[in-house]
């Protein structure tokens, strides 16, 4: 793996003027991951441009460097190199996957196990919790000196995507990585409150709609629910307001599967899937042209006609395979 990071490492060296891009509906991993690389390449004496096509979650404004990231609108010169972070495959960045096409040279830098990777070269490894921890180890082969800014941008992700150190993907690299940003810098509390204790009323309003909708299957071990566009909108609210519910259905105790899904706008939905010890949620989210982790994936459903009939070969899926796992 070494090796690897060796070649992305002179690719960097090769370039002056580098793009790094997240992935839409951006979570802390992606946001952590775009901001600390580029503040690292820049002390590294790079001219970086971040970019994430999509809007940033009101709660993030509040750190470092938010306002420098750009979204595809803002007419971004084409660079010499574009490093993707934290996407599995070349849908998940937006419109920036127009310059991939150009032949521009580019790097991946992702932890998910379903890369399909879309990139020159691919430093690709689900053994890292998040984005984030990669680069961490990135920054830190390149001997870039960390300050606290970098420091609180890069711990920002390791904790978001280990659900503040509580998944599986938590061991002990994890905490010896949270710690050396700690003592560089960062604030733990800083970033749990910013992030945890920022919701508006609302809300949890949304939130009783969605728990009103919950239904139990397999012998309860399958939670789903879902809000349709007319719920977002009663609240004056976004699905990209509403995240994390999914860990609630999860966290009901005899829940092995949890499925959330969220209506963006009509005939579109974000599902979101999670998992508790043995179900592999990424092969469903594959099987549905999506992606992401053993334990927790996602993918886009398109439909005519109303949300909960779209989602019903999804959950006849889900509820079978449980089933199936159950008799052996
Ligand atoms: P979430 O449910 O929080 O949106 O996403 C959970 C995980 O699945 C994340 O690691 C995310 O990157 C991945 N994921 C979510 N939606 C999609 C999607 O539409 N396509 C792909 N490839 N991965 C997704
Ligand atoms: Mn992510
Ligand atoms: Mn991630």
């Amino acid at each position: 793996m070494i090796r690897k990071i060796t070649s992305i490492v002179s690719c960097i060296q090769k370039a002056n003027d580098i793009l790094v891009v997240g992935h839409i509906m951006p979570d802390g991993d992606c946001i952590s991951s775009v901001v600390s690389l580029s503040m690292g390449l820049e002390k590294f004496g790079k001219k970086v441009t971040p970019a994430i096509d999509w809007k940033i979650p009101a709660n993030f404004t509040v750190f470092p460097w938010i306002d420098r990231i750009k979204d595809f609108s803002n007419d971004v010169v084409e660079p010499n190199l574009i490093i993707i972070v934290d996407a599995s495959s070349p849908d998940r960045i937006g419109r920036f996957e127009q310059l991939l096409r150009k032949g521009i040279p580019s790097v991946v830098i992702d932890h998910h196990a379903t890369n399909t990777y879309f990139a020159d070269d691919c430093w690709v490894d689900p053994s890292y919790s998040s984005a984030a921890q990669m680069v961490l180890d990135l920054l830190k082969l390149m001997d870039v000196e960390y300050d606290a800014d970098l420091a609180l941008m890069n711990y920002i992700g390791i904790a978001t995507d280990t659900g503040f150190f509580r998944y599986s993907n938590v061991d002990s690299s994890v905490f010896e990585a949270a710690a050396e940003l700690v003592r560089l810098g960062a604030d733990p509390t800083f970033v749990a409150t910013s992030i945890l204790e920022t919701r508006k009323i609302e809300e949890l309003f949304l939130e009783r709609d969605a728990i009103d909708n919950i239904k139990m299957l397999s012998n309860g071990r399958f939670a789903y629910s879902y809000l349709e566009l007319e719920d977002f909108e009663k609240y004056s609210l976004t699905e990209d307001d509403f995240v994390g519910f999914v860990g609630d259905l999860r966290s009901i105790k005899s829940v092995e599967v949890a499925l959330f899904a969220s209506e963006a706008s009509k005939g579109e939905a974000h599902v979101s899937l999670r998992s508790k010890s043995y179900f592999d949620v990424s092969k469903i989210a594959v099987a549905f042209g999506g992606g992401g982790h053993q334990k927790a994936s996602g993918f886009t459903l398109r439909y005519d006609g109303n949300l909960e009939d779209a989602l019903a070969e999804t959950i006849e899926m889900i509820d079978s395979q449980l089933q199936q796992k159950e008799k052996h």
